[in-house]
Order: C-alpha cells, then sequence, then structure tokens
C-alpha cells in the first residue's frame, strides 16, 4: 500500500494527497506534518519507511469538505484519492491486492463547487493570463471561469492595466504559463497578487492547439458559432480549459459559451482607486465598512454576486446604464410588486452552484431540491411580473424566466420527499408514489419492524424474562439481549437452546438470536439494497434530466439574480432617499445634495448629527466641452475625504447603473476613475507613504484622459514643505492644462488657492468651519472660495496636546506667519508662467538654438554699413 501511495504522491506534486482508506482520508509523511498542524488534529504514525516512523493524520470522509475549506482558505492544494474499484475485485487478485486507488479531483482555490467552501454572495474565478508575441508587439488577455455556475469569459488586456483588469475580477487562483511567471515586466503584478498566482506548463497555453482544444472540450467541430477572439484571447481560454480538465480529472462542468468583454465597455478603476474607495472590502479587509456592504439589499446568493460583479465593473454605455436605472424606477414605482418579488425571491436556492454540482457528479438531493424549489420561485416571481408593461431589462428577464423547463419542477415535486438527506447513499429521498416498487419494497421493510416488535413480545412471554429486547447494531445485526441475569433462563431447556443461539456475552448482558430473526435480518437488509438502488436509479435519471436543461436553468437563474439587484437597489433608493441620476455622453458632473453613501448609514446608527449634503459641480462652463476642477481647502476633520471619496463613488454608483445618495446628480460618463486618498503605506513592499503617493500620482497624470474623473488628496504632504507644495502645484497646472479632465483636489497649501486666477477651469471650494471661543466647529459644509488657515493648532487642542505644547505652537506660528509674508511661495503666481508655456519652454530649450538665433550669434555688427545692417535684418526676417 505504501509503495501505491509513494507512486501516487509523486505524480501530484505541490498538492496533499488525501489517501482515502475506508471512512478515512489519510495524510502520511510531510503531508500528515502540515496537515496536522494546519488543522489541529493529532498527529501518530504508522509503519516504518525506510527504517523511519511514518506521520500519519487522517480526516473522517464525512467531515471532509470542513477540512478542505480551511486547507483551501490557508492556500493548500489537495488532490483527493479515492478507491477506484470494489476492495472484492482487489481480493480476487490475491490476498496480498492493494485496491486500485487513483486521484480522482485536485481541489484548488479556483476549481471549488462544494457549498461550504463557496461563499455564496462571490463569485468563485479560476482566471488564465496568456502572453502571445506577434510582429506588433505582446498581445495580452486574460480568461475567467467560475465552474461553480459556468460563467466564462475573456478580455484582452495590456500592461499597464493588466493588474486593474485582474483585480475587477478578483480571481481566487490565476494561473499563468512558467515561463511568464518570472517575466521581469510582469513581476510586480504578480507580487502585488501573492499567492493567487499558480505557474503552468507552457503547453497549456499554446496558442496553435488552442482552438481545436476548447472545441474539444465543448464537443463542436469549431469555434465559429462562438464569436471572433483573438489568438490570445484563445490561448487564454485554451489554458482556463485545460486547468480545470487538469484538476476536474474525469468530470466535465458544464461551462457556458465564452463571452467577451471589452475593456471600452468598463470604467476603468486603477487597483490603488479601488482599494481606496473600499469598494467591496475595507483597506483593513472587512467587508463591513465597504460600499458593496452598506448597497447591498440583495435577498439571493445569485442576486448578491451579480451586484458585486456590476458594482466591480461599472459600464461606460449610457443606454445600458439608463437600461438598468429604468428598472430600478419602475420598481420603486410598485412597491408591492416589488415587495411580492423579493419575498418570492427569498426562497430561491443557488440553482447554478447545485447544478455544476450535479453536473459533476458531486451533487446530493438537496441540490435536486435546489433545482426544484428554484424553479418553483422562478415562476411564481414570473407570475408577478407577468401581464405587466416592463422597462426592457425586466421584460428580458423574464423571457429567460418564461423559457425554463415547464413541467421539470412538477415532476422533481412528484418525486422528491419533503426533507431530503445530504447524501444520495442514505437514500430516503423519493417521495411516496414516485415508484410503486419502492413503495412496495418500504412497505415491506416497515412491516418488518412490526414483525420485529411482535417477535419481542412472543420471547418476552416464551422466556418469562420481562426485560427482553429485540436490539440492532451494525455487528451483529438483529439480535435479542438479556441482562447477564437472566441469560440463564434463556438455555434451560434443551429446545430453549437450540432455539435461542448464543451469539456474544457483554459484561452486564448476552446476546442471542433465532432462525425466525436471521430469516426476517436477511429480508429487511435486502429491502434496503433494493430501495437504495431504486433510488440510486431514480437519482440519476433526475441528474440527466436537470443536467438536460442546463443552459435553460442557467439563463433563468441569471434573470433571477438581475430581478434580485433591481428589487434590491430599488429597496435601497427608496429607504436611503437616493435619486435617479442622468447619465450621459456629456462632460457634466452636477452632484446637488450629494452624500456619502457609506459614512451616511454609519453616522444614522451610530450618532445624532445627520450627515450634511454638499454641492459637487465640475461642468463645463457655458459653451466649453471640458470639465471643471475643484481645489478644496480646508481643515483637518473639515470633511475633504469625505467629500472627495463620496463624489467618485456616487461616479461608480451611477455607472454601475444604481440609484445615488444625492438630490439630483448628472454625470457624464466618466471613462477612468482615479483617485490618490488616504495614505496606504506599502512598507511591506519597501516603499515609503511618500514613494507611494508618488507612484499612485505619476500613474493619475499619466493616464487620465479628458472624460475621467481624478480624485486627489493632499499630494505633496509626505515632504518638505516646499517640495510638496511645488508638487502640488506642478500637478494641478498638469491636470488642468495636459490631462483636462474632471477633478478635485485637496489640499493643504493654501498657496495653491491663487493659481484659480490663472487656470480658467479650476474654482477653489473650502469646507466651512466656525470658530467659537477659540474653538473651531466643523460644519462639513463645501462652499465656494479658499480656507484661510489651517486650524490645525485646534483640532491638535481637540485631540488632547497638553494646553502647554498649544500654546507653544501658538507662539510659534505667530512667528511664522509673520515671516510667511516675504514668502517666495506667494508670489509664485506672478513671476511662474503657467504649466504649458514652461512646457513649450523647456522644449525650445532642449531642441537647441534656431537658425535665426545662429545667424543672429554670427553678424559682425561693428563691420557692417547701416546699408548692410539693413539687408541682414530682411536677411532674418524672411528666415522666420
Ligand atoms: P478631512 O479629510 O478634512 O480631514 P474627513 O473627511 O476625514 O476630514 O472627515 C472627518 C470626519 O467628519 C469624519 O469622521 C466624518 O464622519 C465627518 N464628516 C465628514 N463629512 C461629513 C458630512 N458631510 N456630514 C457629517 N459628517 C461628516
Amino acid at each position: 500500500m505504501m509503495e501505491q501511495y509513494i507512486e501516487i504522491k509523486a505524480n501530484n506534486p505541490g498538492s496533499l494527497l488525501f489517501y482515502r482508506m475506508g471512512d478515512f482520508y489519510e495524510l502520511f509523511f510531510e503531508d500528515a506534518v502540515d496537515a496536522s498542524r494546519a488543522l489541529g488534529i493529532t498527529l501518530t504514525k504508522r509503519g516504518q519507511h525506510l527504517g523511519q516512523d511514518i506521520p500519519m493524520c487522517g480526516v473522517p470522509v464525512h467531515a471532509a469538505d470542513d477540512y478542505l475549506q480551511k486547507l483551501i482558505s490557508l492556500g493548500f492544494r489537495v488532490a483527493v484519492c479515492e478507491q477506484v474499484e470494489d476492495p472484492a475485485e482487489a481480493k480476487k487478485r490475491g490476498s496480498k491486492s492493494v485496491v486500485r486507488r487513483d486521484v480522482v479531483r485536485l481541489v484548488t482555490p479556483g476549481t471549488i463547487t462544494e457549498e461550504k467552501l463557496l461563499s455564496p454572495s462571490e463569485s468563485n474565478y479560476l482566471m488564465a493570463l496568456a502572453r502571445i508575441r506577434g510582429g506588433s508587439g505582446a498581445v495580452m488577455a486574460l480568461a475567467w471561469i467560475d465552474i461553480s455556475t459556468g460563467v466564462f469569459r475573456l478580455a484582452e488586456t495590456e500592461p499597464s492595466r493588466l493588474l486593474a483588469d485582474i483585480l475587477r475580477i478578483d480571481p481566487r487562483e490565476l494561473i499563468v504559463a512558467d515561463t511568464l511567471f518570472h517575466d521581469l515586466e510582469l513581476k510586480p503584478a504578480f507580487d502585488v497578487l501573492g499567492r493567487v498566482v499558480v505557474p503552468q506548463p507552457a503547453v497549456l497555453f499554446d496558442s496553435a492547439t488552442a482552438e481545436t482544444r476548447i472545441a474539444r472540450y465543448y464537443n463542436v467541430g469549431t469555434l465559429d458559432g462562438f464569436g471572433s477572439f483573438s489568438r490570445a484571447e484563445h490561448a487564454a481560454a485554451a489554458a482556463a480549459v485545460a486547468y480545470v480538465e487538469k484538476t476536474q480529472i474525469a468530470e466535465r462542468p458544464p461551462l457556458g459559451r465564452p463571452e467577451r468583454e471589452s475593456a471600452a465597455s468598463t470604467l476603468f478603476i486603477d487597483p490603488a482607486t479601488r482599494a481606496n474607495l473600499e469598494l467591496t472590502r475595507t483597506l483593513a479587509g472587512d467587508r463591513n465598512g465597504s460600499l458593496l456592504k452598506a448597497i447591498d439589499r440583495t435577498v439571493t446568493g445569485g442576486g448578491a454576486r451579480l451586484l458585486a460583479e456590476r458594482l466591480m465593473s461599472p459600464l461606460t454605455d449610457a443606454e445600458a446604464i439608463g437600461q438598468r436605472l429604468d428598472s430600478i424606477g419602475f420598481l420603486m414605482s410598485e412597491p408591492s410588486l416589488c415587495s411580492d418579488l423579493r419575498d418570492a425571491l427569498k426562497h430561491v436556492p443557488d440553482m447554478p452552484r447545485a447544478l455544476s454540482r450535479l453536473a459533476l457528479d458531486r451533487g446530493g438531493p438537496r441540490d435536486l431540491g435546489a433545482i426544484r424549489y428554484g424553479l418553483g420561485a422562478a415562476a411564481q416571481v414570473a407570475r408577478f411580473l407577468g401581464e405587466r408593461l416592463l422597462p426592457e431589462e425586466l421584460q428580458q428577464a423574464l423571457a429567460g424566466l418564461a423559457a425554463l423547463p415547464a413541467g421539470l419542477e412538477a415532476w422533481l415535486g412528484g418525486m422528491l420527499a419533503e426533507e431530503l438527506p445530504l447524501l444520495k447513499r442514505d437514500g430516503g429521498f423519493l417521495a411516496k408514489g414516485a415508484n410503486p416498487e419502492l413503495d412496495e419494497v418500504r412497505a415491506l421493510r416497515d412491516e418488518s419492524r412490526r414483525v420485529i416488535a411482535g417477535l419481542q413480545l412472543q420471547y418476552a412471554e416464551e422466556t418469562g424474562i420481562k426485560s427482553l429486547k429485540i436490539k440492532h447494531n451494525n455487528v451483529l445485526g438483529y439480535f435479542i439481549e438479556v441482562t447477564a441475569g437472566n441469560a440463564g433462563t434463556m438455555t434451560d431447556t434443551p429446545e430453549a437452546k437450540a432455539r435461542f443461539i448464543h451469539r456474544q456475552t457483554m459484561a452486564s448482558a448476552m446476546r442471542f438470536t433465532t432462525t425466525e430473526l436471521a430469516d426476517l435480518e436477511s429480508r429487511i437488509a435486502n429491502a434496503a439494497d433494493r430501495a437504495l438502488t431504486i433510488e440510486l436509479a431514480a437519482f440519476d435519471e433526475m441528474v440527466k434530466a436537470v443536467v438536460g436543461e442546463a443552459e435553460r436553468i442557467k439563463a433563468g437563474a441569471r434573470a433571477l439574480a438581475v430581478i434580485d439587484v433591481g428589487a434590491g437597489l430599488a429597496l435601497l433608493a427608496e429607504e436611503q432617499n437616493y435619486c435617479r441620476p442622468v447619465v450621459d455622453a456629456s462632460t457634466m458632473f452636477a452632484i446637488s445634495g450629494g452624500r456619502h453613501p457609506v459614512v451616511e448609514q454609519a453616522l444614522r446608527r451610530q450618532s445624532a448629527n445627520p450627515f450634511v449634503a454638499n454641492n459637487c459641480d465640475l461642468s463645463p462652463k457655458h459653451g466649453e466641452a471640458l470639465g471643471a476642477i475643484w481645489l478644496l481647502t480646508g481643515p483637518n476633520m473639515g470633511g475633504k475625504s469625505t467629500f472627495l471619496r463620496q463624489n467618485a463613488l456616487i461616479a461608480i454608483l451611477a455607472q454601475m447603473g444604481s440609484f445615488v445618495p444625492a438630490a439630483s446628480a448628472h454625470i457624464g460618463v466618466v471613462d477612468r476613475l482615479f483617485s490618490r486618498v488616504g495614505a496606504s503605506d506599502d512598507l511591506a513592499r519597501g516603499r515609503s507613504t511618500f514613494m507611494v503617493e508618488m507612484v499612485e500620482t505619476a500613474a493619475i497624470l499619466n493616464q487620465a484622459t479628458e472624460r475621467s474623473l481624478v480624485i486627489l488628496d493632499e499630494i505633496g504632504r509626505g515632504t518638505a514643505t516646499f517640495d510638496g507644495l511645488s508638487i502640488a502645484w506642478a500637478a494641478v497646472e498638469h491636470l488642468h492644462e495636459i490631462n483636462r479632465c474632471r477633478g478635485l483636489f485637496a489640499t493643504h497649501f493654501h498657496e495653491l488657492t491663487v493659481l484659480s486666477e490663472k487656470l480658467s477651469r479650476l474654482s477653489n471650494a473650502t469646507m466651512r468651519v466656525k470658530e467659537w471661543h477659540g474653538d473651531v466647529i466643523f460644519l462639513h459644509e463645501v462652499g465656494p472660495g479658499a480656507a484661510d488657515r489651517s486650524y490645525g493648532i485646534q483640532v491638535a487642542r481637540l485631540a488632547g496636546l497638553p494646553a502647554s505644547v498649544v500654546a507653544r505652537a501658538r507662539d510659534v506660528l505667530t512667528k511664522l506667519e509673520d515671516a510667511d509674508r516675504k514668502n517666495p511661495a506667494s508670489q509664485l503666481i506672478d513671476d511662474l508662467p503657467l504649466f504649458q508655456v514652461a512646457v513649450r519652454r523647456e522644449e525650445q530649450k532642449r531642441a537647441g538654438p534656431s537658425k535665426v538665433e545662429e545667424a543672429l550669434k554670427d553678424l559682425a555688427l561693428d563691420d557692417m554699413t547701416p546699408r548692410e545692417a539693413l539687408d541682414a535684418l530682411y536677411d532674418l526676417k524672411k528666415q522666420l
């Protein structure tokens, strides 16, 4: 057996081997040491190998999911090795023969399907990255698959947005060719992703055979019907599919056809922005406190996943956004319909995941139940929506529900019992009436139980032992048990001795059987066997019927998710008083009465102070095309960050197709959203706060377009004042003159506010405060103009700095402010040319002296007559 183990283990490097022995999965050697530590289970030993004890630990098969979950979450991968023949077969080969075993599945984070291992509200993506080198440089593509739901998508990408694209999809596992894994260009991205990245043999990514391999998976001759994909996309898709085959071994999960996503159709959010804005997780990694948590009112797993997907990939097509908004508007106008729908949806089980498990032969009776109840709920939802004039998106959803296989639910309903066991091998999941033979066998079994009760009574009377019992266990089957004291009476006559056959002597009891009991026993066992055979056959039949309808069931489940998201967002809008944003192709950005969706809800829960709504208007001035930039000043704690973030979040919410926390909002579609907010130290990677800030700022200045929205919070504060001020100054000019985007720029450097005199699209705004008896009161109101001071000392006092320090700081400040009047920074605006002028001059300087300048230099003025001088002047003029 150890030989077999070692061979299988050698074929599956990099995974813990779960080696099936009876009711346990056993682990040996290093695996046992690692697993016992990770799982907190006892390490024992079994036999010896090369003169050393073999460490061993094991987990019971019935509880394996729990242990798998823990191991997977700790980053382990597990190869599950099962017995693949009946032990009787092995015996036939010889008494010492070992039962044949094989790895039937590799459990990896990106390829799990078990309910316990998956989070209901999150997709579980396996992603593949492929790079193809062609004539015009390298092309990269991503393919991602959720085998628990069958979703399969593709997109091209490029180095500058690779990480952003990966984080948008947030895969559990990213496979790359081992040749790519060490690529220097991609290494920084892989470093950020850490353990998620798994190198795989490069053949998986071979683009020459990619199409054929994908076609083989789908069992089609050609991929022509799937749409047109690039070579890189084919390579990525083929790798993902190959990895699914490699991990699932004998099974083929039913994947949907690959759908292409284009980069232009989604709002690009760079990785830092995604993290800083705490879209799905806070910076500390919690789901609580994220935007997703604050807006999620869905009641189904599928709805929650779709909502997260929409939030991670907002749209840029105003019409598509409008369709989503129409659904919400409609559902808000029909509150009773909305609540009926939500009630019906509450009963919708996770159909796509149940379906995948059934297709992978990993499903149980409850998965069939999930399909049954899911179809039932879908029919009810369809009835609620029927006969109404629906907006486009809901109309399509209704069509998806209408296409669900009619009759399947009723048939499953007739077949399945109300209470379903977890495992099919436990039996008892077929309803009464589902199968006449089963009903007969069950009647026999129930009858036998009555016969046994009768026998017990009869034996007790015959022997006169009142306490005589007929019991059952797995070793002996049915037996008669009497106390040790009564045992003598059982066999006191020869007839009795022949009748009651001794089976076992216990400390306090003695056990017997009779021929009648043994007969009955075998009848019951046969009946149970027969019943299970019938049930298993029916199970297979049901699975076949369900899997045969996989496409329609998945489409129906998707429709339910769409309705759930719409109804959830409608409820949110109602409850939180959100408005429908106007989203179009302009460069408007006009929010009135805007609020921060997360802070607002937190304040409502925690404090008596309501959130102060604020306006933000970055719309182009009359007749112009370009949007504006606001320079926001104000004291610490004034609410600058909150204001910046809320406007970015409102843009995201609007473009994902949600109502927004504002009184009104008009947003011209944003193509890219950038933010540089908060100080997210990256010390682990050896970068100081300032370095991180500069790296992120560089990305923004290099990438923002005229359609982008840029949020910058306190650029340049991580360094010496003049350095910081200079960088902030140049960054504002660059945004205004070169990027020409819409933006919000919060700063401590009041010196910057003079820029509004020169930059036509720059306006000053400030967080209003009141001073009262030397204290500062934050009004959290944004108004026009510039803050005249920082109130840093007042804030420090609020924070409890010793009074003596506060007083001393006041003295120092007064002195500094006096000196500041002569500060060169205050004259910058008069002395410095604007960014573009400066850039042009700089360029000219680099280009060297012009021809005219050269010619001028060569003129010997002292040797010229006035006539010659005049001619030279004409010549020069001609050269201009
Ligand atoms: P700053 O960036 O100016 O230092 P923050 O945005 O961090 O200030 O806000 C400081 C605190 O003020 C936050 O804890 C927040 O709860 C509160 N706050 C900010 N904006 C508002 C608002 N509009 N209404 C109510 N409270 C607010």
